[in-house]
């Protein structure tokens, strides 16, 4: 890899300063509300959950075969007397000396008991006595699973501000809770802008008005919003009048915690959402050095006190550039940590689906850019990645084929063979 000098332009702003500055201007929210595990995932737990009992609750069995006393079988060949049978469920009796007992896995051992001899190594012995040949010598301690050896009685088994995921709530599950206390979901107002487009549904393809394209940002935006836990309120496209704007904007801060829109963050472009959120409150557009997505617009709206909103009370914004690519690739880097972190998960971890694998190009970038790129790529069956020919910011085509992101830090080339910073889009899609 080489690295060049950037141009003499304006300077931009870093992904991770805006990263840091989003992470810290974010106000958690406070709320929480009880759920039945089974609908909890994908939510942030509210609470620390603490174990008031061992898992397992006491020493078992991990093997089919038999309960010993490791004493009694010092050599092979040993033949002992079954005195008792013991399913899973069911708690045997303490094991008399010079016996075994049948155990099955899961079930307790009894007391007495230091060790089990799987059934492969034992062969019963027919005729009269009920009992069995041990082929071999037992360590003490043996296929036992000793009680508390998963979760000890009183551990916290998980924080509060963990993201809950199926192995979560099965762990959840296994100290007995049925329901647990989440933070309540963000509302979010999602709106779209851009004189150019018309809602798919609505419109055939062979009615497009010149100049006119369907809006599919408020499709992907709308389902990752939903995948990140938030209630959306889907307010469509917004016509570009100023007194329009300002209504909307003025009622979605009101009922929400984050407005997101998506269009009309350009340098320069005329459009209402800039100077409406001005008005209503504040924002600062970004330029950051990323590509695609350089423009990033952020800040708050006022919520009116006639509503009951406490003074000083307001809603986030955030203003997604226009480009289907772009306005796909922010929410993933950016709004996903925002709104995990609106939502109480810890700092380090909003940003963990972004820490690369190093994996090799099987490609080559000869134009180095002056922003750090997000390239579309796809691993194939060599173990390297391939890169999506077409990387311009409209092609969505090139997210859905792509299975991750290549990191590629400003002004770097790429020749074959290198090793690159490979980011994951099932982990960021979670
Ligand atoms: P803008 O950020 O408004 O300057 O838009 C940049 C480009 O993205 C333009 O080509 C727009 O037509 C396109 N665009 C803006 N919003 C959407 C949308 N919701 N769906 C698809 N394309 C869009
Ligand atoms: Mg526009």
């Amino acid at each position: 890899m080489t690295s060049s000098t950037p141009g003499q332009r304006a300077p931009l702003m870093a992904l991770d300063q805006a990263l840091a500055e989003l992470l810290r201007r974010v106000k958690p929210l406070v709320a929480s509300e009880p759920v039945a595990a089974v609908d909890a995932d994908r939510r942030i737990l509210a609470e620390d959950l603490v174990s008031a009992l061992h898992v397992p609750p006491q020493d078992n069995t991990s093997m089919d075969g038999y309960a010993v006393r490791s004493a009694d079988v010092t050599a092979p060949g040993v033949v002992l007397p079954v005195s008792q049978r013991i399913a899973a469920g069911h708690a045997g009796q303490p094991l008399e000396p010079g016996t075994c007992a049948r155990i099955f896995t899961g079930a307790p051992m009894p007391a007495g008991a230091d060790a089990v001899v799987m059934q492969e190594d034992t062969r019963e012995v027919g005729g009269n006595i009920h009992g069995v040949h041990i082929d071999a010598v037992p360590q003490p301690g043996q296929w036992i699973r000793r009680a508390g050896e998963d979760i000890a009685c009183g551990a916290v088994i998980l924080h509060r501000g963990t993201r809950l995921s199926p192995a979560s709530i099965g762990l959840a599950a296994s100290i007995g809770r049925a329901r647990l206390t989440v933070v309540a979901r963000p509302r979010v107002a999602l709106f779209s802008t851009g004189d150019e487009l018309v809602m798919p549904g609505e419109v055939d393809p062979g009615d497009m008005a010149p100049g006119a394209i369907y809006n599919s940002n408020r499709f992907f935006l709308r389902l990752l919003l939903q995948r990140l836990g938030c209630e959306v309120s889907d307010l469509g496209i917004v016509p570009d009048r100023r007194d329009l704007t300002l209504a909307a904007l003025r009622t979605a801060a009101d009922h929400h915690d984050l407005i997101l829109t998506s269009g009309g963050v350009s340098v320069g472009e005329e459009d209402h959402i800039k100077p409406a959120v001005q008005q209503l409150g504040s924002l600062d557009l970004w330029q950051i050095a990323m590509k695609p997505g350089k423009p990033f617009a952020f800040g708050s709206v006022g919520r009116d006190a006639g509503a009951g909103a406490a003074a000083g009370e307001c809603c986030h914004f955030i203003g997604l550039p226009g480009n289907p690519v772009s306005s796909f690739v922010t929410f993933l880097l950016l709004v996903r940590p925002f709104l995990l972190r609106l939502q109480g998960v810890p700092e380090a971890d909003c940003l963990s689906a972004m820490r690369p694998l190093r994996l090799r190009a099987d490609f080559d970038l000869p134009r180095a850019d002056r922003r750090r790129e997000f390239l579309r790529v796809r691993r194939n069956g060599d173990g390297g990645l391939d890169l999506f020919p077409n990387q311009s910011s409209g092609v969505l085509t090139s997210a859905t084929w792509a299975d991750g992101l290549v990191d590629n830090p400003a002004g770097t080339t790429i020749a074959r063979g290198d090793l690159v910073d490979f980011i994951s889009l099932s982990e960021l899609l979670a």
